[in-house]
């Protein structure tokens, strides 16, 4: 199929007609934003058999890349609005590819509203795919990894190292059910952008990031951006029965390992003590959970360090915080 053929058959009809992608038949897109709105990007790449195999599937492969970039706007407390998506194709793909890979976008495009608006398509032996999201905030109003304060709580949303399970396969000991809940993790993220807006709308939160590299690696980050320490509780961290099931079960895991392993998109946020009952509210108004696993500290030595505890009150050695590109 040619570049043109793609873009009206599979590309066009994501852009429900709205007026900003002016029919995939212009050289730009137009976004309009109001007065008092700011305008938030992120971009993600993914390369074939780097950030997935051609196994996985185009709609799963179009999911994820859709679902984290979304994850990002997340973490910033923005409403999604669109998208541009830069496409490779070569003679190994066929059209079945190309219309779930399509199919995968609309299912995200769906549940989260926001359109396609334009992209670019080349040919390449490798395959990759790329993703500009466009979200809004209000003017001011977004949050940020470097607003962390001093004795705020440390708060997680969800469960964490599902989706490092997912992907690494620690099945032996599960059954069916409990397989397809890792995977699911693993393929389709929940970007948590209610839970980031309703953080700004409620003046909850400031600062957030969300765990792509790993919730130690993704931490450390806003620690180094706050400039503070932070102290964490391993026993606090909630893990799914499935993920506990494979803890208890094999070996060769530990909990250090999900804690370093990513892919979650849930949301690590700070709030102030004095609101710990607004968040527990908040929790169950979104029904997510939103666990509370320490601290933010003055950092006595400039480290602006991660410090983990287990239930004795001992550090616990870290070797690898996370993902590193
Ligand atoms: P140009 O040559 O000016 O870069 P193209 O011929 O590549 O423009 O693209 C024509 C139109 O098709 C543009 O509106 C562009 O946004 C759209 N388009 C191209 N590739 C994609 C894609 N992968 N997804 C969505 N829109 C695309
Ligand atoms: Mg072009």
């Amino acid at each position: 199929m040619n570049e043109f053929k793609i873009i009206e058959k599979y590309f066009k009809p994501l852009t429900k007609g709205d007026k900003a992608a002016q029919n995939l038949a212009d050289d730009v897109a137009r976004i309009s934003l109001k007065k008092s709105e700011e305008l938030i990007v992120s971009k993600d790449m993914i390369v074939e058999n780097v950030h997935f195999l051609r196994k996985d599937g185009a709609f799963k492969i179009a999911s994820k890349l859709l679902r984290s970039n979304l994850s990002d706007l997340a973490s910033a407390g923005a409403t999604p609005l669109y998208y541009v998506l830069g496409f490779s194709k070569n003679s190994s793909l066929d059209e079945k590819f190309i219309s779930e890979f399509a199919r995968g976008l609309k299912s995200v495009q769906d549940e989260f509203c926001l359109c396609l608006i334009g992209g670019d398509t080349v040919s390449s032996n490798q395959l990759f795919f790329s993703v500009t999201i466009f979200g809004s905030v209000k003017k001011g109003k977004i949050l940020s990894r470097a607003l962390a304060k001093n004795g705020d709580l440390i708060f997680v949303s969800g469960s964490i190292g599902d989706a490092f399970l997912g992907l690494n396969s620690h099945f032996t000991s599960l059954n069916n059910k409990e397989k397809n809940y890792l995977l699911e993790r693993h393929f389709f993220p929940t970007p948590r952008i209610k839970l980031g807006k309703k953080l700004l709308e409620k003046n909850l939160s400031n600062c957030a990031t969300d765990v792509s590299d790993g919730l130690l690696a993704d931490l450390r980050h806003i620690c180094q951006s706050s400039k503070l320490d932070a102290e964490i509780y391993q026993n606090k961290i909630l893990f799914s029965a499935a993920a506990k099931k494979v803890l208890e079960k094999d070996t060769s895991l530990s909990a250090l390992k999900m804690l370093s392993g990513g892919d979650d998109y849930e949301l690590i946020f700070s709030a102030a003590k004095k609101d710990l009952k607004k968040i527990v509210a908040l929790s169950k108004a979104l029904q997510l959970d939103l666990t509370c696993i320490g601290e933010f500290k003055k950092s006595s030595n400039k480290t602006f360090e991660v410090t983990l505890r287990d239930e004795k009150n001992r550090k616990i050695k870290i070797e690898k915080f996370g993902y590193e590109h």
